[in-house]
């Protein structure tokens, strides 16, 4: 009997009794001013400040499964105010834009809650703030350079030292962390994701699931999308495939479809709570070179993630995701991190599609004259972000002219990535060492410089 005996290879989000019933697909033809293909967060709030915009535009989502069956309704669930991955992040790739871009997470965070509260959306929030942990003693000194980065832009953050975290959270492995208190938190993803489609159905939005565009041709004026069992001519198009890309061919040269994975285990007892603190309930991500990442969940499960993989193809829906072992190594850092909740099984098993850029944050990939674009690259970090990618697609969709669009974030592409067989090689060789560089070191660490010089910053 493991740890891993007995568990469901099904998202812990989605498995719940208040899921709603699908909206019915598409069929025979049909005409929209604004089409929006995917039922995740970026086409559902695409869909929402469309319609706050103008009621009176005809807006239509249509979703190839289920709302929240892509990364919607899997993630950690981490809320995090940046729209392009945290400071470091941003400090890498955009150093210019770092201020605007924290004023940009601040409004689309805020922006985020109040529709949320607004409408009275029950998923459960909880504000206990983002914590990231050294597990390492050689870790603090790049953390304390985020911590300065934290300082320099106001944010509302402490840094613990290890006492100070393990009063946080008991883990041997934690040496030291910094708390961000503010706009930070957890959601439970797959119930935004349904209350998102009922604000947007309240609004008005026609929306169709089991229903995946197969097709897309320019008339000219107008795009036509054809699905499996109907059409749609639509003026604009918003291609919010997430790491599938779908849309236009070229999508993908930008674009991997990593894959990662999740544990979630049975709810805790108080006596197992009471071994682990965790009292604040912070989002933790950790600073192991293949980060892993925890939360608890409202019935106190430990949500554990963060080993990624990938499949030939760009596949968004590998069979080899439900097996035990798979899971078997990052249930093992599990065991490390929470060495005192040796008792405790695991519930759930799954995995998510991550769309994987060289930037590691949104991006535009407008189409076919710009009457469709593609909006995404979150890379893992797009809970609240999605809604900004959203909004960012629909100002690119209608001409807006809004300033937003000419950050380089927006109107420039990030760094193309080999196609196959390149791109499943370079991957299987990139997870190979992430696997084992913590423990190994030698070619692994010289191998991710590698990768990291190309633009991944693993
Ligand atoms: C395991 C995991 C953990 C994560 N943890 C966090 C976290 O803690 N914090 C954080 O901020 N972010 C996290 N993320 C990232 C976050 O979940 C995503 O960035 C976000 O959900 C992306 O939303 P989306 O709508 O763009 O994509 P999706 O939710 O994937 O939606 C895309 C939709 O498009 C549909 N689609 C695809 N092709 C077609 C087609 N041809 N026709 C019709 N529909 C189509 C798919 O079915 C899918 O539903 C995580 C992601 C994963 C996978």
């Amino acid at each position: 009997m493991t740890a891993l005996s007995d568990v469901t290879f099904y998202p812990f989000w989605l498995d719940d009794g208040q899921a709603p019933d699908s909206c019915p697909n598409l069929i025979g033809p049909a005409e929209t001013d604004l089409l929006i293909v995917g039922g995740g967060f970026t086409g559902l709030w695409a869909a929402i400040i469309a319609k706050q915009r103008d009621p009176q535009r005809d807006v239509m989502v249509i979703e190839a499964g289920k709302v929240a069956h892509g990364a919607s309704g899997r993630p950690g669930g981490i809320v995090s105010t940046s729209v392009i991955h945290g400071l470091g992040n941003a400090k890498r790739v955009f150093p210019g834009d770092m201020d605007v871009l924290e004023r940009l997470g601040v409004e689309n965070l805020d922006a985020w809650r109040d529709t949320i509260e607004g409408y009275g959306i029950d998923a459960d929030l909880e504000w206990g703030g983002e914590m990231t942990v050294a597990v390492d003693p050689a870790h603090l000194p790049d953390l304390k350079e985020e911590y300065a980065l934290h300082q320099q832009h106001g944010h509302d953050a402490v840094m613990l030292d290890r006492a100070a975290t393990q009063a946080q959270v008991a883990s041997p492995l934690f040496e030291g962390a910094i708390w961000s208190r503010q706009r930070t938190g957890t959601v439970q993803p797959a119930k935004l994701a349904w209350g998102l489609k009922a604000i947007a159905l309240t609004l008005g939005v026609r929306i169709h699931e089991h229903t995946p565009m197969l097709s897309v041709t320019d008339l000219g004026a107008q795009l036509r999308i054809t699905t499996h069992d109907g059409r749609i001519d639509a003026r604009r198009v918003l291609f919010a495939t997430n790491a599938w890309g779908a849309g236009h061919k070229n999508i993908k040269r930008y674009v991997v479809a990593m894959r990662d994975r999740v544990l979630a285990t049975e709810p805790l007892t108080p006596e197992q709570m009471d071994r682990i603190g965790w009292s604040n309930r912070q989002g933790i991500y950790d600073t192991r070179t293949q980060l892993n990442y925890m939360r608890l969940t409202r019935d106190n499960r430990i949500v554990y993630g963060g080993r990624i993989g990938y499949y030939f193809n760009d596949a968004t829906d590998p069979a080899g995701d439900r097996q035990p072992q798979v899971y078997e190594r990052l249930a093992g850092y599990f065991a490390q991190t929470f060495p005192q909740l040796g008792d405790v099984k695991f519930s759930h098993a799954w995995s998510g599609p991550i769309d994987l850029t060289t930037r590691m944050a949104v991006h535009l990939q407008p189409y076919y004259g710009g009457k469709g674009i593609y909006a995404g690259g979150y890379s893992g970090f797009g809970v609240t972000g999605s809604r900004f990618g959203a909004r960012l697609g629909l100002e690119a969709l209608d001409r807006t002219g809004s300033p937003d669009l000419d950050l380089a974030l927006a109107s420039t592409l990030p760094g193309s990535i080999p196609r196959e067989p390149f791109r499943w090689l370079g991957a299987a060789l990139t997870m190979h060492a992430l696997n084992e560089v913590d423990t190994k070191g030698g070619w692994r660490k010289a191998w991710l410089n590698l990768v990291h010089r190309l633009g991944f910053p693993l």
